[in-house]
């Protein structure tokens, strides 16, 4: 046992905790992070990568009450945008492979329109660039698109980041900066006592549990944090949710920007290799152990979302018919029930604090700084209250460490 607390102890070493940790410790507080597994082992390190700003099509898909609720992340939005663009100096690297050339978001037709539409109307109220455009500006912009593609909104400064790179620059910053990272230390036991939080971690297996003490605790497990919140004894309303992903060989670049689909499941783009990345939130399959989901083995492949995907991406970019599959992978990742962001204090829990749900590649650096703020300064740079976990306090009334 350390004689000091730790500033903080972050669980989950995925780009969110690894993000918090260097954040934190730029400001000067001594942080852990914790992981059972390997840094980036989890969504973080198995997702698409894109960095999209326009509203998604899983949000704009169900009506407008719902479009409405998620163009209140935009002020995220607008932070990631500027984040993206100087993450890779403030790292102190020189290439992590972050592009930012642009996305098109398309639409095949007049009801696909109207949602490119409505989305614009708020995206542009909540000050994110994006504009409709058709014809032959479309086809000069991208002249790979299909002929059933008929329009599209274009954010110029939409693009993609390496999921390999990232996380992995982040914690060398973290390291210079003093942090200490642990990986196959898994947490098993939060506990407050006496004003600070005894953290119970150890190698798996290993029958000689750990024990630190921290003022705070950041619960960073993605998918898991759920479950990391009830070893506080609270509930999280996070629940993980099987994606799919695939990937091409390598073409000759012609495509740089990043594609979404504003009626169809689809996300593409093309890696600096060559590569295509075909995802959009196609799903997997959980493997199962005593009737519940399985979180901890990867989730088995389904080959309708994968032909699905397949379909969906060659409709809009048919010079993918000359490209062979190479890959298809799963991943997991936590989505709250509400679909915003769970970002703050548990105010059952004083110091628990906690950093998931929503598009956490894109918005992942955006948490990070956000908590390094609240923890740190005690206040924001921006208004989060609206993503605050206490607007699921009444599920919580009754809970606590
Ligand atoms: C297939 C797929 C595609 C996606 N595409 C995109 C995209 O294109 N753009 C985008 O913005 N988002 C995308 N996402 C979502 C994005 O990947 C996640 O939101 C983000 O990576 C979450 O990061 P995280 O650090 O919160 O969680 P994770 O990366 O899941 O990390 C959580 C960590 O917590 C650790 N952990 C769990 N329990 C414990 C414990 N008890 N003790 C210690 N450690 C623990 C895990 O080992 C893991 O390393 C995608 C997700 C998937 C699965």
């Amino acid at each position: 046992m350390t004689d000091q607390p730790w500033d903080a102890a972050i669980i989950g070493g995925g780009l969110v905790g690894v993000a918090t940790a260097f954040y934190l410790s730029q400001r000067g507080a001594r942080v852990l992070v914790l992981d059972r597994q390997e840094l980036n082992r989890a969504a973080s390190g198995q997702n698409a990568g894109s960095l999209h700003f326009q509203i998604e099509q899983r949000l704009v898909s169900h009506g407008e009450a719902m479009t409405r609720q998620a163009a209140t992340i935009l002020p995220l939005i607008r932070d990631a945008i500027t984040r993206w663009g100087g993450i890779t100096e403030a790292l102190g690297e020189t290439d992590l492979d972050v592009v930012q050339h642009g996305g098109l978001m398309v639409a095949e037709n007049a009801e696909q329109i109207a949602l490119l539409e409505s989305k614009l109307a708020l995206e542009g109220e909540g000050g994110l660039p994006t504009r409709i455009i058709d014809g032959d500006e479309l086809r000069s912009m991208a002249p790979y698109l299909g002929p059933k593609v008929i329009a599209a909104t274009h954010c110029p400064v939409e693009g993609h980041g390496n999921p390999r790179l990232i996380t992995a620059a982040l914690a060398r910053a973290a390291l210079r900066a003093r942090a200490e990272i642990r990986t196959w230390s898994p947490v098993t036991g939060l506990r407050r006592d006496g004003g600070v939080w005894r953290i119970e971690s150890g190698p798996a297996g290993d029958g000689g549990a750990r024990i630190d003490r921290a003022r705070t605790v950041v619960n960073a497990a993605g998918a898991w944090s759920r479950e990391v919140a009830a070893l506080a004894g609270l509930h999280l309303p996070v629940f993980p949710v099987a994606l799919s992903m695939n990937a091409t060989d390598a073409a000759v670049p012609f495509i740089p920007l990043l594609i979404q689909h504003v009626g169809r499941r689809l996300s593409l783009k093309q890696m600096r290799e060559g590569n295509l990345l075909i995802g959009g939130g196609w799903s997997a399959r959980f493997e199962r152990a005593e009737g519940a989901f399985d979180t901890l083995r990867p989730p088995a492949p389904r080959l309708e979302s994968i032909r699905g995907n397949l379909a969906a991406a060659l409709t809009v970019v048919p010079a993918l018919a000359q490209r062979t599959l190479l890959r298809s992978w799963t991943g997991i990742v936590g989505v709250t029930a509400d679909q915003l962001p769970l970002l703050g204090e548990m105010p059952e829990a004083p110091g628990f604090f906690v950093a998931t749900g929503g598009s956490a590649f894109t918005l992942g650096l955006t948490y990070a700084a956000l908590l390094a703020e609240m923890i740190d300064a005690g206040r924001t740079s921006m208004d989060v209250s609206i993503y605050a976990p206490d607007r699921f306090g009444h599920i919580n009334m009754f809970m606590g460490a």
